[in-house]
């Protein structure tokens, strides 16, 4: 269980992050110098960390534990005791875990706690608390807490940066560093369940719409989702787990098979491949007629309503004319379609660094973002323009919300595509 081990994080031979279950709880082989290996990522060639997924017993699915505490010699038979602590008492080391016996304390002592550390935290008039994470590796990820009337929603990052590089994407802007480990994705919520504790709450809704695209490290959320919604740890419903995709066609299909309970959110932001073609690179695009059969499948699949996500940018995609293309691709299909206007002060920022917020620090950030040639020619969309793309929709029968951001004061925000967060409470 120690040194270097699975990579489930990484995307498999198909390139879709869908390589063997379980990998997770595989051993990596060392590298002839013995270190670690380094490994390329298939789909984007760039190294990915060594970074073990096998530090932490939150990596572990709770039938699996019973081997892995006999592997640790400790008592298989006290695997219940252990997960519980490791979920119900977030962060606690297992020196504390008094229910258990001495000898077993000492053996797992290394485990349990995070796989990473809080750098720092902000939060907003509204509550929403972004948390700012390094793994073990230093790299930087969020995760942010929305609190709400009648629930709590955790916002998690599945990637270090992202692949995509949608243009109108602070997130994008990054390049991308890492998959983020099984572990890694399963401790932000624990990390985000232990602040809402102290809050008096319970985290009650997860959203795959931080830093990454998913649905190119699936195998890492799907062994995640397993963890998140064991009902001897955090006991979330499948129901009330999203993910947000920017539409991989091949992972889409995966999902709706593998999770079929679980909610699948489409970033559409635009109605024909022209469109598109501006806003997302080619790399990582699919032809429109793709997703959406992908999704229509998901849906025959899983009966789940799909969320459409749609950000608004001015004289790009917010014309009428787009508003009836999009239409007439979602009429009659159960979707609701959450309008977003884009917003160029938001920034996901990778480089925060203390735990007041710094007003210069952000705008010499975002002026960085807007330097990029294509984010200089982004604007964001009038009100009425907004209106009318909503009543377009609204008037051929397609349910249409607008939606704002919640917590960008503080940056809370994937890109962009932060300000979605919002769009799906109302759902779950
Ligand atoms: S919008 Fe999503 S898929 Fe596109 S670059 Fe940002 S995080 Fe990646």
């Amino acid at each position: 269980m120690r040194g270097p081990a699975g990579s489930s994080g990484h995307p498999g031979r198909d390139g879709l992050g869908l390589g063997t279950r379980g990998a997770s709880r595989g051993r990596a082989r060392p590298s002839p110098q013995g270190g670690p290996l380094l490994r390329k990522d298939p789909v984007v060639g760039a190294a990915i960390s060594p970074l073990s997924d096998l530090q932490s017993l939150l990596t572990v699915y709770r039938p699996d534990l019973a081997t892995e505490l006999t592997a640790l010699d400790a008592p298989a038979y006290r695997y219940q005791q252990v997960y519980e602590h490791l979920f119900l008492r977030p962060g606690e080391p297992f020196a504390q875990a008094t229910a258990l016996p001495i000898p077993t304390r000492i053996a797992l002592d290394s485990y349990g706690e995070s796989t990473l550390s809080s750098d720092a935290s902000r939060t907003a008039t509204d509550g929403t608390t972004k948390l700012l994470l390094s793994g073990s590796d230093g790299l930087r990820l969020e995760t942010v807490l929305m609190p709400y009337r009648d629930r709590s929603t955790v916002c998690v990052s599945s990637q270090v940066g992202c692949p995509v590089g949608c243009a109108f994407c602070a997130t994008g802007a990054m390049g991308f560093r890492r998959n983020l480990v099984v572990g890694e994705i399963v401790d932000q919520v624990r990390m985000a369940a232990s602040l809402a504790g102290r809050l008096g709450r319970r985290v009650s809704n997860v959203v795959f719409m931080g830093m990454g695209e998913p649905l190119l490290s699936l195998q890492a959320v799907l062994d995640s989702i397993r963890i998140l919604t064991d009902p001897h740890g955090l006991n979330l419903a499948h129901r009330s787990i999203s993910i947000s995709t920017i539409g991989i066609p091949g992972g889409i299909l995966r999902l709706a098979r593998a999770e079929p309970q679980v909610n699948l959110a489409l970033s559409l932001h635009a109605a024909d491949d022209r469109t598109r073609a501006r806003l997302v690179p080619p790399r990582f695009r699919h032809p429109l007629a793709e997703i959406l059969d992908a999704a229509w499948e998901h849906f025959a699949i899983t009966r789940r309503k799909l969320l459409v996500e749609y950000v608004l940018i001015k004289g790009v995609n917010d014309s009428h004319e787009d508003a009836h293309r999009l239409a007439g691709l979602l009429r009659g299909r159960v979707v609701t379609v959450n309008l977003l206007a884009w917003n160029p002060i938001l920034r996901s920022t990778g480089t925060l660094s203390s735990s007041e917020p710094d007003p210069a620090k952000d705008r010499r950030a975002n002026a960085r973002d807007l330097n990029r040639p294509i984010l200089r020619t982004l604007a964001a969309p009038s009100r009425a323009s907004v209106a009318g793309f909503r009543d377009t929709l609204s008037a051929a029968g397609v349910k249409t919300v607008i939606r704002h951001s919640k917590g960008s004061r503080i940056g809370a925000a994937c890109g962009q595509l932060a300000a979605q967060h919002d769009s799906y409470f109302p759902y779950l």
